[in-house]
């Protein structure tokens, strides 16, 4: 039986996706490697964990009798095995998330999972982890996208991947600022845009602040 590096499973408040609101299992996996320059989970991605098998897991997560579930990290996919997990929890049924930086490839990720994918802007220091064949396979899967804006430069980021890709056509968009951040500014941004984009506040973050969404 396959295993998986947890760092915790607990239930919350789906607070970055058009999920926002709802009761949802997190399923928060160890390690990432990437190093977001505003990373608030270095605990996660630095720490072991604990080593769950699959079967495990789904039982955790069935114990909470709640229908949403979100994989999230850390990275989740530089543990190979979350493929595995991915495909159980789709096969008993949960609706899946799967939150991902887009450093790692999804096209074997199951097509029944929503991935959200959080696309790194300049801020992050990181924006260059995003190949092209990647967003591409993105096309092809259930998918959101996210920015974290850090200043204009990172909005104007945002712009610019819109233009190229097109990414509001395909998939919802939401534009997600960090706490610094003056959140009318960039409202005002998203209203002048003309960009169907989504202004998200991180809901967890302003319900439980400094609690990584866990309450
Ligand atoms: S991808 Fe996520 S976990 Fe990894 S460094 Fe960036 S914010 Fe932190």
């Amino acid at each position: 039986m396959s295993t998986v590096q947890v760092y915790s499973v607990f239930y919350s408040l789906q607070g970055e996706s058009t999920y926002m609101g709802l009761p949802c299992v997190f399923v928060r996996l160890t390690g990432c490697t990437i190093g977001c320059s505003y990373c608030d989970t270095k605990g996660v991605a630095a720490a072991v964990g604990e080593t769950m098998s699959i079967a495990d897991v789904i039982e955790k997560v069935k114990s909470f009798h709640c229908g949403l579930v979100e994989v999230t990290g850390g990275e989740p996919l530089q543990q190979e095995s979350s493929l595995e997990l991915l495909t159980a929890l789709c096969d008993e049924g949960f609706v899946t998330l799967l939150e991902t930086s887009g450093q790692e490839p999804v096209a074997d990720v199951d097509p029944r999972v929503e991935i959200i994918m959080d696309i790194k802007t300049p801020g992050s220091g990181v924006a260059a982890i995003l190949s092209d064949e990647n967003i591409e396979t993105l096309r092809e899967k259930h998918a959101q996208v996210k920015f974290v804006i850090t200043s204009r430069d990172d909005f104007e980021f945002a712009m610019v991947m819109e233009k190229k890709y097109q990414l509001t056509s395909m998939f919802p968009v939401h534009i997600s600022p960090v706490e610094e951040l003056d959140r009318r500014q960039v409202a005002g941004w998203v209203l002048t845009s003309k960009i169907p984009f989504r202004l998200q506040l991180q809901l967890h973050k302003i319900i439980w602040p400094n609690a990584l969404g866990e309450r």
